[in-house]
């Protein structure tokens, strides 16, 4: 029964042979940039095109200030200590997500509250978080308090899943009236818009993946965005191991991490910036011959929601039921066709099973039937 979409699939990539889930493209100017990275002998954690990397992605997603970092998950870990986020606090985030931003919780101390997605985002829904408050929570001295642990929530990460941007202005003056810092999970959703403003740039800190399944690569990197000045220095600060300037001491104000992006990948990035572009309008233009395909198929094909312009960075489709899932996953990647199903839910993993949720329904139901399917930019 799926022999049509493998097919379909190997029609697209025009190609019989294996077809990943995502390839990153290198058409443009990186091998231009890394031999002059390479020959300024600067290949390490400075350089001008960390500089004008920082620039341009700021400019790019309209911030003001970005600081380069090693990786997504550093970039998230960073941005939570700049929202205030400390050990024994708490902090909201969507139970159907990566990895990665549960990860970056714990690495402060912090515990995550794993609440519902709306199922047409897939991303953190207002509603459940403002459910969540009103059943468990009270303001008190400009704190948010949950009163079944005791314990402040600090901040809220919402993630904008397969780019596909979430409710984020609901989220922002949920997050206002409660005295919670919104830090976004824009890992995946750099060209992808809410209601004519880039994703990552709604809240107080937003974070970027680069990794080498991301939009845009540099093999591993990572950034950090803000409109605050003062939050941008102290990212910088602390992502270079907190050194104060000095010609030849080594003085350190504070315990710094290393999270500095290298001169090289900032100079592959560089070189993917310019293509973002062309990137953007080639998956618009896959994402509409896949729906176009699925709806004829009666399957349905998650798309942008209202008010919102996505990357369509992972392209997902839902299917009926988990054994329908099962079926799908077994013939299309017994058939070179790589796809892959949704996360499994946070709260199931063995090291946040205890952590509070609410019921999850949506994150459930979706857990059981969204499958990624090929989205490389084609050729
Ligand atoms: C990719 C990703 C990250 C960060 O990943 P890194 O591999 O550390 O760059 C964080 N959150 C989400 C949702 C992601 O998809």
């Amino acid at each position: 029964m799926f022999r049509d979409t493998v097919n379909f699939i190997q029609n697209l990539y025009t190609t019989k042979e294996f077809i990943p889930l995502h390839e990153p493209r290198f058409n443009g100017n990186e091998k231009a940039y890394l031999n002059e990275c390479i020959d300024s002998t600067f290949v390490s954690s400075v350089g001008k095109f960390v500089d004008r990397f920082e620039v341009e992605f700021a400019r790019t997603v309209g911030a003001k200030y970005a600081v380069a970092t090693v990786n997504g998950t550093a970039a998230l870990h960073i941005s939570l200590i700049l929202a205030g986020v400390e050990r024994e606090d708490e902090v909201i985030t969507q139970a159907l997500t990566f990895i990665a931003t549960a990860n970056a919780i714990s690495y402060i101390g912090a515990k995550p509250v794993f609440l519902d997605v709306d199922l047409d985002t897939m991303g953190l829904s207002p509603k459940a978080v403002r459910d969540f408050l009103e059943k468990n929570c009270v303001v008190t001295d400009g704190k948010c308090i949950n009163r079944s642990t005791g314990r402040t929530i600090k901040a809220c990460v919402p993630m904008h899943t397969f780019g596909h941007p979430c409710r984020i202005d609901e989220l922002n003056k949920i997050c206002d009236e409660w005295h919670i810092a919104l830090v976004e999970d824009a890992a995946e959703s750099l060209g992808s818009y809410y209601k004519e403003n880039h994703t990552g740039t709604f809240g107080r800190v937003g974070a970027f993946s680069f990794n080498g399944n991301k939009i845009i690569t540099s093999g591993g990197g990572g950034v950090i965005v803000t409109d605050d000045e003062a939050l941008a220095k102290r990212a910088k600060h602390i992502t270079t191991t907190a050194k104060v300037p000095h010609k030849w001491e080594y003085v350190h104000d504070a315990i710094g991490y290393n999270y500095r992006l290298p001169n090289l990948n900032a100079a592959l990035l560089c070189a993917q910036l310019e293509q973002l572009e062309g990137f953007l309008e080639n998956k618009r233009m896959l994402a509409a011959e896949y729906k176009q395909f699925f709806t004829a198929q009666n399957i349905r094909f998650v798309e942008e929601s209202e008010h919102s312009r996505s990357n369509y960075w992972l392209n997902a489709i839902l299917l009926d039921d988990v054994r329908m899932r099962d079926e799908f996953l077994e013939y299309t990647n017994s058939n070179r066709v790589m796809t892959r199903p949704i996360w499994a839910l946070m709260n199931k993993l063995e090291m946040f099973k205890a952590c509070q949720h609410d019921v999850l329904s949506n994150a459930l139901f979706l857990e059981e039937r969204v499958v990624n399917i090929p989205s490389s930019v084609r050729l």
